[in-house]
């Protein structure tokens, strides 16, 4: 079954989609958590990280200039940014088609809340 994020990448849902090339698809995330808050995701479904093989290799790193690009787009490369992939219920992954968070815009503080 196709993930919601099949579904946006092929259009037949909408959302905010800032770049798309034959690789990977950038939309605003429908709920952010930043002024600047985009998911980055591979145009084929690939569940997580756990799920990454070789033959992705090439593409995962041609999201990571696309991060930059959008990044630049949005004006926030010299102001700072961080991209964030969440993997499995302890890091709260609820979207199953791999994806990186793209967030700036504010000071973002802390990678990770201390626990005590
Ligand atoms: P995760 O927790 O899996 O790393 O992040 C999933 C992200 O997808 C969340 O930040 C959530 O707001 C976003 N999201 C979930 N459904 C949709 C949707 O239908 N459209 C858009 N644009 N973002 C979504």
């Amino acid at each position: 079954m196709a993930t919601i994020f099949s579904k946006i990448i092929a259009k037949e849902i909408p959302a905010a989609i800032v770049y798309q090339d034959d690789q990977v698809t950038a939309f605003k995330d429908i709920s952010p958590l930043a002024p600047v808050h985009i998911l980055i995701v591979p145009n084929i479904e690939i569940a997580s990280v756990n799920d990454v093989e070789v033959e992705h290799e090439k593409m995962l790193g041609h999201l990571f200039s696309v991060a930059k690009l959008v990044a630049k787009e949005q004006g926030i490369a010299e102001s700072g940014y961080r991209l964030i992939v969440n993997n499995g219920g302890d890091a709260g992954q609820e979207v199953f088609h791999l994806h990186v968070h793209l967030l700036g815009g504010r000071k973002l503080g802390p990678v990770l809340a201390r626990k005590d």
